[in-house]
């Protein structure tokens, strides 16, 4: 490729919408365009990397054996009303109407799809196991848009859903998945770690997400530097510490105490004088509505409450905090006076790190008025003990005790085992080896293709732009003379270089561009080639040219070992 004669507009100036390093840089190196919030156009150099990135993906999934296929991204809402989704998934759903009017749904994945087509085509176990993949357009109202390709309205997955006739072969193809995963980032060029994450309201360990670390990332995980625990903060646990519980004889003798607070709204103000009671001295009393019921939460005062866990503990995604006069109405205080001694008529859930607590503080259920001396497994009816807060930094690991680190990250990919979900809901069922009929255990697996490409532009870049890994660059080598006049010595030396490279099959841009050398060598380190040749008429003179690795110093080179050495270096870092 000729640079005059591609689209590379390369910006000097860093474009205000972009927040972080990645989305300036895809910008700047003009790689993409935004047509609106949340839509990007891909320029010829951001395409070429992409589809390098669907490469990798589409070689390793064929590797671990999963089938290609592509689905219709424009599907109709009552595959999504009978697996249920129509109404759960219903924010992210963007919908469309055809001329006669009627609805259909723009996919923001394809479980209901596939699901559909194995019913009609598998039906027994000789058929099993099959895993069939796709890479396409996704489509999802997103809430908040940002950070570019991160997080967009439409942009590329790589989506796989396997079938399995046995739990024990479920999990073979889970497995098959997670490696595949791991081989695809490290081929990218990627730093991931694999997490566990939340499985909603299955329960169990059955899923990974695979996290780049970076501190723009919207993930928090927790992980032990000690032990291979490695958990998205939405599931991550530590270990109950007795230790921290506070302990008082005076509430073992004392029944809870109504004492009068004007104007305390908030943990913190009760911590203050005259009260002075410490955060952890203190129950939180959260209201959530779950099937237009109230419950309450009660956690520590120094917690915070983990919504994902609470879906687990209540068994449902479908809850809410309650309204102000909800509240009232549950329980005839305002918030800042709510508590749950004797509370008879609602369910109350409480995190194991109150369990065993005495001497605690919490709100009288009249406004103004707390309690002291509160013995939770005395004076609360408690319906149900489970982990419903967010682990801090520090806190001891699950498995090994060490003190637990928090890393904000990036989410590239997750694998998922899914079950029975969704075959029951469409009939995806198959003739086991008694001639009994059994539904297919699936999992599901996907990665954000486009979200991986700047995952690797977040991770790896310097001050002057990226320093793409090989694998990825949209051209593996970029010739820059600084002569292009074509009579010239140094054009004709470029020339032959490009016609050589090319014909060994790496891949070469050309900066045939009459400009300074000092926007030349800028540009290229912006766009981040990781081989730079710089041919000039004074190393020329000398029978020299200048090799550049993107990372590296540069090296002058004798001209007739040029082509060999830039051959070099591209098998070495490819191999
Ligand atoms: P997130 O929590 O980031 O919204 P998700 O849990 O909704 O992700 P999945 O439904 O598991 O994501 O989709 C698989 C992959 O698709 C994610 O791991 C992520 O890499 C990518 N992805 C999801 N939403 C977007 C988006 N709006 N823009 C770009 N990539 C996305
Ligand atoms: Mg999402």
């Amino acid at each position: 490729m000729r640079w005059s004669q591609t689209l590379i507009p390369t910006l000097k100036e860093t474009p205000a919408e972009a927040e972080i390093v990645s989305h300036k840089l895809l910008l700047r190196a003009g790689l993409v365009r935004k047509l609106t919030g949340g839509l990007y156009t891909f320029l010829p150099l951001g395409l070429r990397a992409l589809r390098k990135v669907e490469r990798i993906v589409r070689e390793e999934m064929d590797r671990a054996g999963a089938l290609e296929v592509l689905m219709p991204a424009l599907q109709p809402p009552e595959i999504w009303q009978q697996s249920g989704r129509y109404e759960t998934a219903k924010d992210v759903l963007f919908k469309v109407r055809d001329r006669a009017k009627k609805e259909w749904v723009l996919g923001p994945t394809h479980e209901e799809v596939i699901t559909s087509l194995v019913a009609s085509e598998i039906n027994s176990y000789r058929q099993l196991p099959k895993n069939f993949y796709q890479i396409q357009t996704k489509f999802r109202d997103e809430i908040r848009p940002r950070f570019g390709l991160m997080r967009a309205k439409e942009f590329v997955m790589k989506d796989a859903y396997s079938f399995d006739a046995t739990d024990e072969a479920a999990q073979e193809s889970y497995r098959k998945m997670y490696d595949a995963y791991a081989r695809i980032f490290q081929r990218c060029g990627l730093k991931t770690i694999a997490v566990e994450a939340d499985t909603g309201v299955m329960g169990g360990k059955f899923s990974h997400e695979f996290m780049v670390p970076a501190e723009t990332g919207e993930n928090e995980v927790v992980f032990c530097e000690n032990c291979s625990y490695a958990a998205n903060v939405e599931k991550a646990v530590s270990r109950v510490s007795s230790a921290e519980k506070v302990k008082s004889a005076k509430s073992k003798v004392q029944s809870p105490e109504k004492f009068a607070t004007p104007g305390v709204q908030t943990i913190e103000g009760l911590t203050k004088a005259p009260y002075h009671v410490p955060a952890e001295g203190q129950i939180k009393t959260l209201v959530y509505i779950v099937e237009s019921k109230p419950v309450l939460l009660l956690l520590r005062g120094d917690d915070q409450l983990n919504e994902a866990k609470v879906a687990g503990a209540l068994g449902t995604p479908t809850f809410r905090p309650a309204e102000p006069e909800e509240i009232f109405s549950a329980l005839g205080a305002h918030p800042g006076s709510l508590g749950a001694v004797g509370v008879t008529n609602h369910r109350v859930y409480a995190d194991e790190w109150l369990r065993g607590s005495v001497d605690m503080t919490t709100g009288a259920n009249q406004d103004g008025f707390h309690l002291r001396y509160v013995v939770i497994e005395r004076d609360i009816q408690v319906g149900q003990w489970a982990d419903l807060r967010v682990v801090q930094p520090g806190e001891p690991c699950p498995n090994c005790g060490n003190p637990l680190k928090v890393q904000r990250a990036i989410e590239v990919g997750h694998v998922f085992k899914l079950g029975t979900k969704y075959s029951l809901a469409f009939n995806a069922l198959f003739l086991d080896e008694a001639g009994k009929q059994q539904p297919a255990i699936m999992g599901c697996y996907g990665i954000g293709v486009t979200r991986t490409l700047q995952a690797v532009l977040e991770q790896s870049h310097d001050e002057n732009g990226i320093i793409w890994p090989i694998s990825v660059a949209p051209f593996t080598v970029c010739i820059t003379p600084l002569n292009v006049a074509p009579e010239s010595q140094v054009m004709k030396t470029a020339e032959k270089l490009y016609a050589d490279l090319t014909a060994r099959g790496i891949e070469a841009i050309l900066d045939d561009r009459n400009e300074r050398p000092g926007v030349k060598f800028k540009d290229s380190e912006l766009v981040g080639f990781p081989i730079r040749v710089g041919i000039g008429e004074k190393s020329l003179a000398k029978g020299e040219v200048e090799i550049k690795p993107r990372a590296g110093a540069l090296i002058p080179m004798k001209l007739g070992d040029a082509f060999e050495q830039v051959v070099k270096l591209v098998e070495s870092s490819t191999r």
